[in-house]
């Protein structure tokens, strides 16, 4: 028994779990605590979705085994707690790729499916959950259960997506998809406006199976460049090493005059209309940087990630992209993309058709959640929701709202489990 400092990302100074279980033995039965009980993957959630302050965090890094391989039919099973980094490190060079990934590769595979977490090909693909054939869950009550599409189908349901709180995801088989190299064909394209943003990208996701926009979220009128990708059979070297950022300096590194630079030298700079590149720059660009959330000081940062559907989309994006120019906040991290029509398989999932936009914030403590407010209230008109993933305080109102199975999710919720993020929605309102 350690305790020992695990965050999330966001860096915003939750109060810590009471303590730190360390689960290394996918046999082992869920530790007996007196309070309750909350899967850790890699920390990667931006909020206190993957929290538990007060409580016991079940750190799972330790199960971190590959349990076995069909080349014939790229089914892997592997231990939940190893890293979308691993996989792809052992499988690339074998010709195998995760058909879906999010924009870091340090989460864990029971992360990825607790947050039932999408990447550039959404469109096309569908979410995390989709890739996934089966795993097993264990309950505080000592149950296993093999939850697959097909069996137990309605404990898979709630699991994908299901914020680590049905019980603890121990091992998982994941569908690899076959690659011919590491390489990805990107066609970049810069544009001006929402119009042109919502037109470029219809032919950017008819063309490519990955698709996804920056922008520059300060600038009067929306602008930024969509990167276009597909696999092709090449082979690149991997970049060099990554860089670093070594401790929190005492201040936030990001304001309102190092975002326009950045973003206005970012748009500016010449942009190939076709490359080629490394699949690691072009799906896990932050990655390059460790620790790169430590640029925003000891306060920390929120990240806001709403998607609206596609009636609404064009008009209820432009209104909140407004309401971020005009506050002066903002950020270089801005992403814009469509969600598909595949439905995706969780009751709590995150991913429904429409257009996402998800923006890092400093925290300017009372402005910030200010401004949050305003941006709640155009998503809910909308008819749209907020991501848990990246919440970090969301009103229990508005989780209610963009959550329609919410009630029918409750019911396989494990009595032993919580986490900071759960209590805030659902005790105090
Ligand atoms: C730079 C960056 C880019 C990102 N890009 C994307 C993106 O493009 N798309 C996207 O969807 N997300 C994205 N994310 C968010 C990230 O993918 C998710 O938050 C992911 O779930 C984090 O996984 P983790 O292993 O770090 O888990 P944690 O953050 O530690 O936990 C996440 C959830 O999983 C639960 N959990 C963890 N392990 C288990 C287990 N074994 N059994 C049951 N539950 C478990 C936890 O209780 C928690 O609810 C990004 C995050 C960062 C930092």
């Amino acid at each position: 028994m350690t305790a020992a400092p695990l965050s999330a990302w966001g860096n915003l100074g939750w109060p810590p779990a009471a303590e730190v279980r360390r689960c290394g033995e996918r046999g082992a039965p869920l530790p007996a605590v007196a309070g309750t009980l909350l899967p850790y993957g890699n920390g990667r959630s931006y909020g206190d979705s993957c929290l538990n302050p007060g409580g016991t965090l079940l750190a799972m890094r330790g199960l971190d085994r590959f349990i076995a391989f069909d080349a014939g039919s790229g089914v892997l099973a592997c231990e939940a707690g190893v890293l979308l980094a691993d996989i792809l490190a052992v499988f690339v060079p074998r010709g195998w790729f995760l058909p879906v990934t999010p924009g870091t590769r340090y989460v864990t595979v029971g992360g990825a499916i607790a947050n039932d977490v999408h990447g550039k090909n959404h469109h096309a693909a569908g979410g995390f959950g989709a890739q996934v054939r089966s795993f097993e869950l264990l309950r505080s009550d000592g149950s296993r259960r093999r939850c697959s599409p097909t069996d137990n189908a309605d404990w898979f349901a709630a699991t994908v997506g299901g914020l680590g709180l049905t019980g603890v995801i121990t091992q998982a088989e994941l569908q690899l998809r076959r690659i011919g190299g590491n390489a990805i064909a990107v066609h970049n394209r810069r544009f001006t406006g929402l119009d042109e943003f919502f037109a470029a990208n219809a032919e950017a996701e008819h063309a490519h199976e990955y698709a996804v926009a920056w922008i520059d979220c300060l600038a009067k009128t929306p602008r930024g460049v969509l990167m276009g990708g597909n696999h092709v059979d090449a082979e690149l070297p991997a970049p060099r090493g990554e860089r670093n950022v070594p401790l929190t300096p005492p201040f936030s590194c990001i304001n309102g005059l190092s975002l326009r630079a950045f973003n206005a030298a970012y748009y500016g700079k010449p942009w190939p209309t076709a490359q080629t590149v490394h699949y690691q720059p072009y799906f896990y660009p932050l990655d390059a940087i460790g620790h790169w959330n430590r640029i925003y000081g000891p306060r920390g940062f929120y990240q806001y990630q709403s998607v609206v559907p596609p009636a609404a989309a064009r008009e209820a994006t432009g209104e909140m992209l407004a309401a971020i120019a005009a506050s002066g906040q903002g950020s270089f991290l801005a992403v814009l993309k469509n969600f598909g029509a595949r439905p995706s398989p969780g009751l709590l999932s995150f991913p429904m058709p429409g257009t996402t936009l998800a923006l890092d914030f400093p925290n300017h403590g009372a402005a910030t959640l200010a401004l949050f407010e305003r941006l709640d209230a155009i998503v809910r008109a909308a008819g749209g929701r907020l991501y848990p993933a990246k919440d970090a305080r969301m009103p229990a109102a508005m989780f209610r709202a963009g959550y329609p199975r919410l009630a029918e999710f409750t019911s396989y919720v494990d009595p032993k489990f919580s986490s900071g993020f759960w209590r805030r929605v659902m005790e105090n309102n």
